[in-house]
């Protein structure tokens, strides 16, 4: 019996919301609450008519509320009373949920680091900083339970516990292999997402980060359910993390598939100065370029009914195990149309859905709960792999896999 709040309702809350619904014993009442108060009660009435299919008793209410505003949600969360605040709004709100959760004493969950809306650097300082806090208050936060990252660290946690002595290198592949039939979109929020790509990239290695170019490092791999893909190394911020709780650890990478359209656009936008996220004045009012390009690119919900394709996401562990070299990869394929007539969404938002209501659920039945601030490779990976298994996300191990050089 417990209550969880989610906060936002985008494209990634409306795969956890249908999710928590699946999973009606552990989350018997959910609250959908953001700051377009008519995109909960759209996500609400989805829900309802998949709640009759699972045969779930999950209550459900929507609210409004702006999660840069602490005093609204510390009001939103003491008259709603949750056992778990889920954040799957935007980084940028992070903080400002932390700080609510704080003052309420309720526990925290997330799928993306904290990063100012005016300078696109995302790294993990800031949400470490509160674990003292978290700690003396006796809640729980979970950073990053989505996907990658998410997934990608509970992979490690699990390859190191029964695989490993030792793991050296981690290369994360994150392939999306859909089709949505436009010249140009992005499969989750474009402010996001741009920001992340055409940024710098950076891996760490003996130590240190490695900084290169936006897109220098490019590699082509044969996925699994997918094909031949080229994939190109990015900065992520699981590297940052897993650098630190993964002992032993002299490399770790991470590759994401694009294909030359999708470059090409970024390119040209980039040239003409859509991608800024510096302000600019536009007949008398100032705008960030970058958001007005959001405004104006197809919105990542609206993708699921055209995409078509799978996504493969996993980690090749390179290491030890009992004095003799190792490798294996672990990794999840997933397909964009039957994620789609499951809960309404493509791949990309269920891959970080489902993750963020199973790491929701350890939490509320104690298997995840420790006071403080933690990313989920500091927790036992096991009954999260089952969980993977149960609701939609099944893995699957290969004990010889292709290297990446
Ligand atoms: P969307 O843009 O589709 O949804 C974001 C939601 O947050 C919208 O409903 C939006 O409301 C709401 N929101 C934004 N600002 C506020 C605010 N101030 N107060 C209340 N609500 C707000 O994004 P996605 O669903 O695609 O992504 C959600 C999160 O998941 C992001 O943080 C993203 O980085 C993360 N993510 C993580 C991945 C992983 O694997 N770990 C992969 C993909 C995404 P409105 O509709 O009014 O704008």
């Amino acid at each position: 019996m417990s209550r969880a709040l989610i906060i936002g309702a985008g494209g990634v809350a409306g795969a956890a919301a249908h999710k928590c619904c699946q999973n009606h014993e552990v989350f018997t009442d959910i609250m959908i609450a953001s700051r377009t108060k008519s995109k909960c009660d759209k996500l609400k009435e989805s829900c309802e008519e998949y709640k009759k299919k699972v045969g779930s008793g999950t209550n459900i209410e929507t609210a409004e509320v702006d999660a840069d505003s602490v005093p609204q949600l510390t009001e939103l969360i003491k008259s709603y009373k949750p056992d778990i605040v889920i954040n799957l709004a935007l980084p940028y709100q992070d903080l400002s949920i932390m700080d609510a959760c704080l003052e309420t004493g309720v526990d925290y969950l997330d799928t993306a680091n904290y990063e100012p809306e005016d300078t696109a650097k995302f790294e993990y300082k800031w949400q470490w900083a509160y674990r003292e806090r978290f700690k003396e208050k006796g809640i729980t936060a979970v950073l990053g339970s989505g996907f990658d990252p998410g997934v990608t660290g509970v992979f490690s946690a699990y390859a190191l516990k029964h695989e490993f002595d030792e793991i050296n290198y981690i290369d994360i592949l994150d392939c999306n292999g859909g089709d949505h039939g436009y010249p140009f979109a992005t499969n989750f929020n474009p402010e996001i997402n741009i920001r992340e790509v055409s940024a710098k990239g950076s891996y760490w290695e003996n130590g240190g980060w490695v900084e290169t170019e936006p897109m220098e490092i490019k590699r082509s791999y044969d996925f699994d359910g997918v094909g031949v893909r080229d994939m190109y190394l990015l900065h992520h911020e699981e590297l940052e993390s897993l650098a630190l709780n993964i002992k032993g650890i002299k490399r770790i990478r991470f590759f994401m598939t694009f294909g030359e359209s999708y470059l090409t656009h970024l390119k040209c936008l980039e040239n003409v100065g859509m991608t800024s996220i510096k302000p600019i004045m536009f007949e008398g009012r100032e705008i960030v370029p970058l958001q007005f390009l959001k405004a104006v690119l197809p919105d990542p919900a609206s993708l699921g009914p055209r995409t078509v394709g799978k996504t493969n996401i996993g980690c090749i562990f390179t290491g030890k195990k009992d004095g003799k070299d190792k490798t294996y990869y672990l990794y999840n394929v997933c397909d964009h149309r039957e994620c789609y007539n499951e809960v309404g969404s493509q791949a990309v938002s269920y891959t970080t859905g489902v993750p963020a209501m199973i790491g929701a659920a350890m939490v509320l039945t104690g298997k995840w709960k420790k006071p403080g601030v933690y990313n989920v490779e500091e927790f036992d990976p096991d009954p999260f792999m089952d969980a993977l298994n149960k609701f939609g996300l099944p893995w699957t191990e290969n004990r010889s896999p292709k290297l990446v050089d």
